[in-house]
């Protein structure tokens, strides 16, 4: 994210050509509209700002992993994620996921099986990512991350003024954009971002939080760790029906060039996962009644030399994945058979989830097809391409 605060100048030109064509969407601020009593449903919804389809489908990429200028100690981090064989590399990046969301969840975006997974919008940026998965459609008006306060309408604010939800919603991002993306003056939503101390977690959190927090509070992103534990305790304590936790690192270290350090955050954040994943197990108010539903905002450069940067000229930067596990979601792991996908498919996947109508025009409503039928499913797990 922080090379790519502002839309580069060279890049503006075309912006203002694509402005001239595209049509303008955007939700408005609208009545909230529910259908019947919504279900009790739980939501975890996290990102992994500009981590790359490759990395999850394929685990470490040989040459990053092999070049000193991405990975200064290549040795000791083949140790921890480097196989011949995919499969088990990816395992060894990402073990909790492909042991859970693999086995009993869907994972789209497996490029390799036809399986894809884009961005919609045209300038593959986080802001309007974010923007896009968030509200359910692409804005071509926003362009850049500059801290401009969203106008579009978010399912996560339309669940906040539904009675049953108001109070109910809480992200915990790393990034310290998300009070403009989200419009916190104008939603109400409780959220937790950048360096922030928010009185709902005060009581909750140790001096030693804030000592390190302080300490990283000119940089716009803070530790995901320090997310992560915010997010657990407010999760354990306050009990919300919808949390989304936004993890920023693994795309600050890939602008750094350190693919070293974005393996190692992945894995990082696949543990804090599975803290989560077992927590809710163990608490009854969410055992067996919560979705999990993991993406990112953005996919990256496929080239060797182009990993680090994203954008609308740079090849593979729209390329994404998501993952999703929960009650009846059925439990095929990596979906095998050709599909088109869209970031913008989540803000209906997760009201669809939450048991709730969130207004949405035409091919916005699509959500992710996470209730596909048994026949089409069958026809998926007999194909298996080695990646
Ligand atoms: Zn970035």
């Amino acid at each position: 994210m922080k090379f790519c605060k502002t839309f580069p100048m060279k890049y503006r030109f075309i912006s203002v050509l694509v402005l001239a064509w595209v049509p303008v969407f955007s939700h408005k601020i609208q009545n909230p509209i529910t259908a019947a009593a919504p279900p009790d449903t739980r939501v975890i919804l996290i990102t992994l700002d500009g981590f790359r389809w490759q990395e999850v489908f394929l685990g470490a990429d040989s040459s990053l992993l092999h070049d000193p200028d991405y990975t200064p100690d290549t040795a000791t981090l083949k140790m921890l994620y480097w196989h011949p064989e995919a499969e088990s590399r990816r395992k060894m990046l990402m073990p909790f996921f492909w042991s859970v969301f693999g086995k009993r969840g869907q994972i789209f975006g497996n490029r390799l099986y036809g399986n894809n997974m884009n961005v919609s919008n045209f300038y593959s940026l986080s802001y309007p990512g974010y923007n896009e998965m968030l509200t359910g459609m692409a804005d071509p008006f926003i362009s850049s991350n500059r801290k401009i306060k969203n106008p579009n309408f978010s399912v996560l604010e339309f669940m906040n003024q539904l009675p049953e939800l108001k109070s109910q919603v809480a992200v915990f991002a790393s990034w310290n954009i998300f009070p403009y993306i989200l419009h916190r003056e104008r939603s109400r939503l409780m959220i937790y971002s950048g360096s922030e101390t928010l009185p709902e977690c005060d009581k909750l959190l140790s001096p030693t939080f804030y000592e390190i927090q302080s300490e990283n509070s000119k940089n716009p992103t803070r530790y995901d760790v320090l997310t992560f534990l915010a997010a657990k305790e407010y999760l354990k304590n306050k009990k919300p029906k919808f949390l989304y936790i936004a993890f920023g690192e693994t795309d600050e270290f890939a602008h750094d060039k350190r693919y070293d350090l974005y393996l190692q955050q992945a894995n990082a954040i696949d543990r804090m996962i599975a803290e989560l994943w077992n927590w809710t197990q163990t608490c009854s108010e969410y055992r067996n009644k919560t979705y999990f539903l993991i993406t990112t905002d953005h996919g990256r450069g496929r080239k060797k030399h182009k990993w680090p940067y994203h954008n609308a000229l740079t090849p593979g930067s729209s390329e994404i994945w998501a993952a999703i596990s929960g009650p009846d979601i059925l439990p095929v792991g990596e979906i095998k058979i050709p599909q088109q996908n869209y970031l913008y498919q989540i803000a209906p996947t997760l009201a669809q989830l939450m048991g709730i109508s969130f207004p949405a025009k035409d091919i916005y409503s699509k959500a992710l097809p996470v209730k596909q039928t048994n026949e089409l499913l069958a026809a998926t797990s007999e194909k298996n391409i080695s990646p």
